[in-house]
């Protein structure tokens, strides 16, 4: 028991037994110790960090985040609108959006900021006539993603203003009588301080192209060690060059940017574990594999579907019982009809079973997965097979666990549906 982040047995049981499983479970004291980090990023002048939303995205998380000091970074107007009911003011929002609607107009408007993330959204923020200031992304032609699916930067990643398109950029802002203060750049999950080192002069050299910005955001994509082979990035080390290069900047063009940054994963990756139970076992012969099948799957969690992503894994039988159960290797699979619901892939490789070392499951165990508080809650096959969307419990600083997410009721499942 004692390997698991921040829950115990007796946790465990009463989220069986209040809430059901599965369930994810969030621990504040996580969260809050999180956000401190983030917020002692080194920097220059100013600094505001901003949490991606898009990592998970629920009310209570959203209002821890608000009350330690956190801006937003929104990726739809959909998110624009979440945040605000949650809490935060338009003014502490800021989005980078695929797909920019006419409606936005009103939130920019009220004071929520945009990122342009190219040509057409200039030009379409430009025919509003809003006279606010806007920010541009630029894309500056570099990345660093763990995966292909995850490099957000570089000629095969579409988000932003590709590089070669700042002049027109720079003159299409020009016509319609823009002023730009915000620069944006996001590249991916990196843990490497060089590839920060690199994108921070690659986005300082863009800054010197508008001399009305006043804010310079490098965007998010620390890295989280899931696994005890994985590198985590140390906020310390990659600012501390970052820092020194805006430093530099200032006293060469006398300009004192602020800093921005957006972490999505940083935030949140550790603050969450999945509570499920084992349903079943299949063995497939003595050139086959043992199967441990969950009531769970790509419906909580597709990373390891989507990219071969891994989480650390924690078969929980009764107390006194773990000593009893020899280690052996098992492939971990989700309940949908559907072989790539696999928890268990290579790394890397979705398509790949890797069978792991743990103590052998039996039905009813507890099985945790852990580090599901980025991208997992929020980027699920959800009601695949029509299984409702799965409850979020926090766990309180005080250690009382409340439910921050009811699960989906049958009714919920179907109640858009229309038979004509
Ligand atoms: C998703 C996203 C982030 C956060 O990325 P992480 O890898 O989760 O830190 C930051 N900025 C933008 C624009 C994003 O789309």
């Amino acid at each position: 028991m004692s390997d698991l982040k921040f829950l115990s047995y007796d946790d465990l049981v009463q989220i069986r037994m209040e809430f059901a499983t599965p369930s994810y479970v969030y621990d504040e004291k996580s969260l809050r110790a999180a956000a401190k980090q983030t917020l002692a990023f080194p920097h220059a002048f100013g600094f505001l960090p901003r949490y991606a939303m898009k990592a998970a995205p629920t009310a209570a998380i959203l209002r821890i985040f608000n009350s330690e000091g956190l801006g937003i970074d929104a990726s739809s107007v959909h998110e624009v609108e979440r945040a605000i009911r949650a809490g935060f003011g338009t003014e502490s929002i800021s989005l980078s959006t695929q797909e920019l609607p006419e409606d936005f107009r009103f939130w920019a408007k009220d004071g929520v900021k945009i990122n342009l993330c190219s040509l057409n959204q200039i030009h379409k923020i430009g025919s509003w006539k809003l006279g606010e200031p806007v920010g541009l992304r630029f894309n500056p032609g570099t990345g660093s993603g763990g995966t292909k699916r995850t490099n957000v930067g570089g000629p095969s990643s579409s988000f932003g203003i590709w590089k070669g398109d700042l002049q027109k950029a720079r003159d299409l802002c020009k016509d319609y009588g823009l002023t730009v203060e915000r620069i944006h750049t996001h590249i991916g999950s990196g843990s490497d301080p060089e590839v920060w080192k690199k994108v921070a002069v690659m986005s300082l050299n863009i800054v010197r192209e508008f001399p009305s910005v006043h804010t310079l955001n490098l965007g998010g994509g620390f890295k989280v060690a899931r696994m005890p082979d994985e590198t985590a990035t140390d906020l310390q080390e990659v600012g501390e060059p970052v820092k020194a290069l805006f430093k530099d900047f200032a006293e060469e063009t006398g300009r004192e940017l602020s800093l921005e940054i957006e972490p999505g994963t940083f935030l949140a990756a550790h603050a969450c574990s999945l509570v499920s139970t084992v349903q079943d076992i299949t063995v497939t012969g003595s050139e086959g594999y043992r199967f441990i099948k969950l009531d769970a799957g790509m419906t909580e969690i597709l990373r390891p579907s989507l990219y071969g992503a891994q989480h650390p894994i924690h078969i929980v039988p009764e107390p006194g019982q773990i000593d009893r159960r020899e280690i052996c290797p098992q492939v971990v699979v989700g309940h949908c009809c559907e072989s790539g619901d696999l928890l268990t892939p290579a790394p890397g490789d979705p398509e790949t079973l890797s069978p792991r070392l743990l103590p052998r499951g039996e039905v009813d165990d507890f099985c945790i997965i852990d580090s599901v508080g980025a991208y997992c809650s929020s980027m699920t096959a959800k009601n695949y097979n029509s299984f409702p969307e799965a409850a979020e419990v926090l766990k309180k600083e005080d250690g009382n666990l409340a439910l921050i997410r009811k699960r989906q009721t049958f009714d919920q499942l179907v109640e858009n549906e229309v038979v004509p």
